[in-house]
């Protein structure tokens, strides 16, 4: 394919699927965008110390080959006015694993929400977002150490599909007289209307991965986290068909919270994964209140967007929590705060959420040496409270540094 504006770097390689596998060349191309406000500053910074841990890790024998994809207020510039231009997308399937900064959206009204329109445009079904706690980050918890969760959240359905039909509009009275007339369902008039779809097929394959993940990495426990007590042919539904696909699919490596209780006495058979389930509500008190029982979390849509952020703010906040949003193999790798605009081209926010969701990219092409060194310089970098604004007003005796010197910090202990 010929792109209009990408220019695939020519001493690199794609990445590619081979038997349901990524194969990665040792001069991979990664698709970064750049992303809108604090956009630049931060992956500048942050790219400097991928490179950096890649070339200590590996002494030049792989290297990253970055390749610019276009998103958001760049790609208007470029692409006469487009924000969403379709070769952008094109290249982030074709390039299989990709990097990106935040986007703006405006609120109520102009174009839909980018990120939403990227996850649903290319089917990436899994959002996921690790929260653990690195020692010296401020949190208000008294035992953060007890906080490494992986959220697992449903990407493409529930009431982020847009369906929705705003109060007084044509469409909404004909769906508010079905409703009534046909369904009985009582509501008040005038009432905004949306649509919440739960599908087996949408639910499933967000569990799968989940467990799939969980046993690749040793995890204690899949959480499916649901509201199936009020919305039973939706969040139930999401709930039965987790158990479902783990009694089913996995059958050998899961024991339910019911079984566990039923045939081992409560007594975890070694080597398992315990599967159970918990209403939303009560999931925000556990997770404040005890952490450590929590391992992977498997939700929807809705429920998955309040608990990352609640559960990020447990560990530091979303300065610096990373995520990813996946298909079966294309992964779109992203920080998980905005665009910060008041802070735009000041070189002054927290890199660490970009960098660490670098740190996922590069344990997803199984770079795990290049992801540690930068999780034990950003260690050693705490340590010496050498932060960014952000962290300095919560730590006593910090050195606040800016982007580019937090970034400074990291390559600094990282060649150490
Ligand atoms: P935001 O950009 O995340 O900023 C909210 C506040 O969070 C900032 O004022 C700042 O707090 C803090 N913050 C965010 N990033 C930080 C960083 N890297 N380092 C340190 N502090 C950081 O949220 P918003 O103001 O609600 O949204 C702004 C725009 O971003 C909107 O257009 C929104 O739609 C978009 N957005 C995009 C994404 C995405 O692309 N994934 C996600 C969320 C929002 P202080 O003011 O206290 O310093």
């Amino acid at each position: 394919m010929t792109y209009q504006h990408i220019r695939l770097p020519k001493d690199g390689e794609k990445i590619s699927i081979r038997d349901g596998k990524l194969a990665v060349p040792e001069r991979p191309i990664l698709g970064y965008i750049e992303g809108d406000g604090i956009g630049a500053d931060i992956m500048t910074a942050a790219l400097r110390v991928w490179d950096a841990a890649v070339e200590k890790a590996y002494g030049g024998r792989r290297a990253a080959r970055w390749c610019e994809l276009y998103l958001g207020e760049k790609a208007a510039g470029k692409y006469a006015g487009d924000y969403f231009p379709a070769e952008t997308v094109e290249a982030l399937r074709d390039l299989v694993v990709s990097i990106k900064g935040p986007l703006t959206t405006p609120v109520g009204g102009g174009f839909r929400s980018l990120n939403v329109s990227l996850r649903q445009n290319m089917d990436l079904y899994a959002c996921v977002r690790p929260v653990r706690y690195f020692p010296g980050v401020p949190s208000p918890l008294r035992k953060p150490e007890e906080v490494d969760v992986v959220i697992f959240r449903e990407n493409t359905e529930d009431v982020y599909a847009g369906i929705e039909y705003p109060a007084g509009g044509a469409e909404n009275r004909k769906l508010a007289k079905f409703l009534r007339e046909e369904m009985q369902a009582e509501f008040f008039d005038e009432a905004g209307l949306g649509v919440k779809p739960v599908s087996a097929h949408a639910s499933k394959r967000l569990v799968r991965k989940a467990l799939e993940y969980a046993i690749e990495r040793g995890r204690a426990s899949v959480t499916l986290v649901h509201k199936g007590n009020i919305m039973k042919f939706t969040e139930g539904a999401f709930r039965n068909w987790g158990y479902e696909v783990a009694t089913q699919e996995y059958r050998e490596h899961v024991v339910t919270e019911e079984e566990l209780w039923k045939s081992h006495d409560g007594k975890m058979p070694p080597g398992k994964i315990l599967v159970k389930d918990r209403i939303a509500d009560i999931m925000f008190q556990l997770m404040l209140l005890r952490p450590s029982e929590f391992d992977v979390i498997a939700t929807t849509n809705l429920n998955g967007d309040y608990l990352s952020d609640a559960l990020a703010a447990e560990v530091g906040g979303i300065g610096i929590a990373p995520g990813a949003n996946i298909a079966d193999h294309v992964a779109v790798f992203e920080a998980t705060h905005g665009t910060a605009p008041k802070y735009a081209n000041q070189n002054k926010v927290n890199p660490s959420s970009l960098i660490f969701s670098g740190v996922m990219m590069l344990e997803y092409i199984n770079w795990r040496e290049a992801a540690e060194l930068i999780n034990s310089a950003f260690t050693a970098a705490l340590a010496d409270k050498t932060v960014t604004y952000d962290f300095a007003r919560l730590l006593e005796g910090a050195t606040t540094v800016s982007t580019s010197g937090f970034a400074d910090a990291l390559i600094e202990k990282i060649r150490a």
